[in-house]
């Protein structure tokens, strides 16, 4: 077994960083990473495998090219970016290696390094979704501030064309959630929208539960419900480093 972070010190980690308030992104209030949970997503065939595998799904279902001269109906798909469309794992090893909790100040500094690797699938399921006409949305909760370095990492991998959305979260601006972003594409008017264009949404990937509509979303009309939407519309791909539930607790202590 590794070496493990003492219990007591991750709790007083996490207490602290929750008493700090709200970062952006559910990278805030993480422990420091283990080495097994970074190595799986770098090291093994499985994670690899799986991503893949959940986008030729999600490509599967993308509509046919459009024939004829007619481009169609607009259609579009929604990604997030970190460990959807790129792979912060390096980042994740740094941490696990040097022992140091996530912060704003080295999250930032990573991301102005632009050395994000691609999530194994996503290039391809890009290059099918522009193929078959569609149009891409990035929504994020990386900062407002990165945009360049992120839309930058994202063209480094071939990902980013210039008619995407990249709808990020605005400092100071926590009402900007991914819900009200979602909200805006599909009613075409705000400042994460194709203007005047209610794209019939087919796709949404992510590695959190917030990456997907809620039912009452606009965002959501005409998805299965529940566990259905999965995937059928919804994908959601893998991320053993970091999310909420590293934090939450789901059955109570045994006695
Ligand atoms: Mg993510």
């Amino acid at each position: 077994m590794p070496p493990r972070t003492p219990t007591t010190l991750l709790r007083a980690l996490s207490l602290v960083l929750t008493l700090a308030g709200p970062l952006p992104g559910v990278l805030a209030a993480q422990p420091v990473p283990q080495g097994l949970q970074v190595k799986y997503v770098r090291d093994s065939e499985e994670y690899a495998t799986l991503t893949r595998q959940i986008y030729r799904v999600a490509a599967a279902t993308l509509p046919a090219p459009a024939r004829g001269g007619s481009d169609g109906a607009p259609w579009a798909v929604a990604l997030d970016v970190d460990e959807t469309a790129l792979d912060n794992s390096a980042y994740e090893l740094e941490r696990a290696t040097y022992g140091i909790p996530f912060n704003d100040a080295s999250w930032t500094a990573w991301v102005g390094r632009g050395e994000a690797g691609a999530v194994p699938g996503v290039v391809e399921f890009i290059r099918s979704v522009r193929a078959a006409g569609g149009r891409v949305a990035w929504i994020s909760n990386r900062d407002e501030r990165t945009r360049e370095a992120t839309r930058a990492n994202l063209a480094a991998h071939g990902l980013w064309a210039e008619a995407d959305l990249l709808c990020l979260q605005r400092a100071a601006d926590t009402a900007y959630t991914k819900a009200r972003r979602r909200s805006e594409i599909a009613t075409g008017s705000g400042a994460c929208a194709w203007p005047g264009t209610r794209p019939r949404m087919v796709a949404f990937v992510g590695d959190a539960m917030g990456d997907f509509p809620a039912p009452d979303e606009p965002a959501s009309a005409g998805t299965p419900a529940g566990e259905a939407a999965f995937g059928t519309r919804f994908f959601l791909l893998p991320n053993p480093m970091y999310g909420r539930w590293v934090t939450q607790v789901t059955r109570p202590a045994p006695r």
